[in-house]
């Protein structure tokens, strides 16, 4: 029985709810009427149902389509500003005992090379990111309980947050490590942790055990109930999404958002961010094998449908799409996106060849975080290297009654300037800093309070003049 509130995998991901909300959603789908009316409804911005989304999902007709899409822009618009977060992932172990078979770190590819960084190589690889101006980092392995245990993740963790080189430090590590125990998450969140991502690959139970035929992961409830846990341990900031590809996107898509409403009802705070990767191809992995790939314009479709569903949830890229892919749905919902990534175990101190192969997918995006910055300052964004929320204890519900109240706003426009004005003085070729000065000169009219403003302008000064570094609000 469908269920919201249980705590079982199999009452809030209820298949038959799934397979009713497709169905409403094909008999629905040419009722011009009610779809005019949930696309008012979503103007609200207080979001849709799972059921109602769907339903949007599967409009056919262009011209509402048309305004599903503006409406995302403008969602998009109120919520995010012209703000964009940056981060990059690190990896730090390909170790994984899993039978993804999706994925080439699964246990059977002896092709790859398998890597786990020491404590003095993960110093290397974020003196490295620091050096390219990140300051928020998403951390990854797989899943071993010898090669990949939680002591290594702690330690590493402390040696992350505690590396002082140049102007450079790493202030918020996320991280998407395997499933666990509510006591391994309460670990890592006293370890100051971020946001704890886990993806749920696909939510179809019966693809899900076939994809996952080895391996502690082929628990579907385990992997499933993870939220709850990390929840129950004290992550209020987790990271929810799915690998596009595997399954039929709109059962995906549905099982995203009773997801989203499930953690909302259960723990009063939905997911903090929501991450749309789609399949791709890596080392012995072949996605075109793969049967319910989507292409460009379905994807933009679903980024826009969760926008206006869930207003308040960050959205996620990865250098799995392309920079014309990425171009496009910035416009449509996408909060964060990561730049000058590597998806290899060392890959930032050392690149890697194609015959010392360690890396998780192939990605799409090459550029480096130089010319990722430069390019969204040339379509008007402003490049954010923000990480003041979580810092200032802004998590979970707090945060959440934030950004539906709008305040968070009156943090993110200033949070934006002056992190961007640190990595313009510290990081940015001549004619990114150029970009940069201008933009920030402009949008610090931007800034609604006056009191604010002034405190951003005396902050920005410092910044320049007195190289002084890591103002919040
Ligand atoms: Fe291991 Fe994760 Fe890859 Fe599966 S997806 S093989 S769990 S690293
Ligand atoms: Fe994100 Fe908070 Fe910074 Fe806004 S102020 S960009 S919500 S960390």
């Amino acid at each position: 029985m469908y269920d919201v509130h249980s705590k079982h995998a199999e009452d809030f991901i209820n298949h038959q709810e799934i397979l009713d909300t497709l169905a409403y959603a094909d008999e629905n789908c040419h009722n011009t009427a009610l779809m005019e009316a949930l696309i008012q409804k979503a103007a609200l911005r207080k979001g849709l149902s799972h059921r109602e989304a769907s339903l949007l999902l599967a409009c056919q007709d262009p011209q509402l389509n048309e305004k599903i899409f503006r409406l995302a822009q403008q969602i998009k618009k109120d919520f995010y500003g012209n703000r964009i977060v940056l981060f990059a992932p690190l990896y730090l172990s390909n170790y994984c005992v899993n039978g993804c078979t999706y994925c080439p770190y699964h246990l059977k590819n002896k092709t790859i090379r398998r890597k786990k960084l020491t404590q003095e190589e993960i110093r290397r690889e974020v003196i490295a990111l620091q050096d390219m101006g990140h300051k928020r980092l998403a951390l990854e392995a797989g899943e071993d309980p010898v090669h990949n245990t939680m002591d290594y993740y702690l330690e590493s963790i402390e040696t992350i947050y505690s590396i002082r080189h140049k102007n450079g430090a790493i202030r918020r590590a996320n991280i998407n490590i395997a499933a666990t125990t509510t006591d391994n998450y309460r670990l890592l969140k006293e370890a100051g942790i971020g946001t704890y991502i886990l993806f749920q690959e696909t939510y179809h139970k019966e693809s899900y055990l076939k994809l996952h035929p080895a391996g502690p992961k082929h628990d579907y409830d385990y992997h499933t109930e993870a939220m709850d846990r990390a929840m129950e341990g004290g992550v209020d900031d987790v990271g929810i999404g799915v690998l596009f590809g595997l399954d039929k996107y709109r059962y995906e898509f549905a099982g995203l958002l009773m997801h989203a409403e499930h953690l909302e009802a259960a723990f009063g705070v939905g997911p903090h961010t929501i991450s749309v990767p789609r399949l791709r191809d890596a080392d012995d992995i072949d996605s075109s094998s793969f049967k319910n790939g989507i292409d460009d314009a379905t994807f933009e479709k679903i980024v826009a449908c969760i926008r206006i569903s869930v207003p308040y949830t960050g959205m996620i890229v990865s250098t799995r799409e392309s920079k014309d892919v990425r171009q496009r749905v910035l416009q449509l919902g996408i909060s964060q996106i990561s730049g000058g990534s590597k998806t290899s175990v060392g890959g930032y101190y050392q690149p890697e060849t194609d015959e010392d192969n360690s890396k998780q997918f192939d990605i799409n995006d090459d550029r480096t975080l130089d010319e990722v910055v430069h390019w969204l300052m040339e379509m008007d964004y402003i490049p954010s290297f923000c990480t003041a929320c979580y810092r200032e204890g802004r998590t979970g519900d707090r945060f959440m009654s934030l950004c539906k109240s709008g305040q968070i706003q009156n943090c993110c426009h200033p949070n934006a300037l002056m992190t961007l004005q640190e990595y313009l003085m510290d990081y940015a070729s001549p004619s990114t800093r150029a970009l940069g000065e201008a933009i920030i000169d402009r949008e610090v009219a931007n800034v609604p309070n006056l009191k604010a403003r002034s405190v951003v302008l005396e902050n920005l000064r410092l910044i320049r003049d007195n190289n002084r570094r890591d103002f919040r609000f």
